[in-house]
């Protein structure tokens, strides 16, 4: 292993450890010595972290590097377990040997092909590149809830945000349900809507846990 690919995997170690596990400071120091042939120290001499008696912290740089090197790693996971098919248990060396392409300035391309996922397939998050914020922008001026369309404005139902179940339960009493049509009739002084041949009035705060995709 190159110098470069065991300090990146040392990151990608304290990332789990320090942004990720409830009891970090303690294990950190054990799981780099037993999984990797660096030390602390090293780490330390690169800028990457800042040590005190007690704690083990990232510097701005070395919380950067880490951050994307766990994206790289779990985006080449997905590509594996996703499109590759890879199974969960040789999919850590096989995620290894994809890392590569990933790095080579395909990262966007790739995030971009998998849909921008928000997690690898263990569940742990992926943190989001630029491209997962410009498509997550872009959607949401497209998706949006009932109490943002104008009188007449039609759309399909995408999903309800409904805090608590009895809120949910009866939106989906009258039909309110993901991938039904549904028109904004009326928003004052309540939100008139109808879906499914029948019309209904909601407060506000019921209009807004529907959330609609416009046209
Ligand atoms: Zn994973
Ligand atoms: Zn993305």
């Amino acid at each position: 292993m190159k110098a470069s690919e065991r300090i990146e995997e040392a990151l990608e170690v304290l990332w789990e450890c320090l942004m990720e596990d409830s009891s970090p400071q303690m294990e950190a120091e054990n799981q780099l010595s037993q999984k990797l042939e660096i030390s602390l120290d090293q780490l330390e001499q690169e800028g990457l972290v800042e040590r005190s008696a007690e704690t083990i912290q990232f510097t701005p740089a070395g919380k950067k590097e880490a951050e994307r090197a766990i994206r790289r790693h779990r985006l080449s996971e997905r590509l594996c377990y996703d499109i590759i098919e890879t199974d969960q248990v040789d999919m850590e060396e096989a995620a290894c040997q994809v890392e590569h392409i990933v790095k080579n300035g395909n990262e966007e391309k790739i995030c971009r092909l998998l849909g921008h996922p928000e997690t690898c397939p263990h569940g742990k998050p992926i943190p989001p590149g630029d491209c997962c914020r410009k498509a997550r922008e872009a959607k949401e001026r497209f998706v949006v809830p009932l109490t943002s369309l104008k009188p007449g404005e039609a759309g399909t139902i995408a999903y309800i945000k409904a805090g608590d179940s009895k809120k949910l339960q009866k939106l989906m009493v009258m039909g309110v349900l993901p991938g039904n049509a549904i028109e904004l009739n009326a928003n004052f002084p309540s939100f008139v809507f109808s879906v499914d041949y029948s019309q209904y009035a909601v407060d506000a705060d019921m209009a807004a846990a529907i959330i609609v995709k416009r046209g």
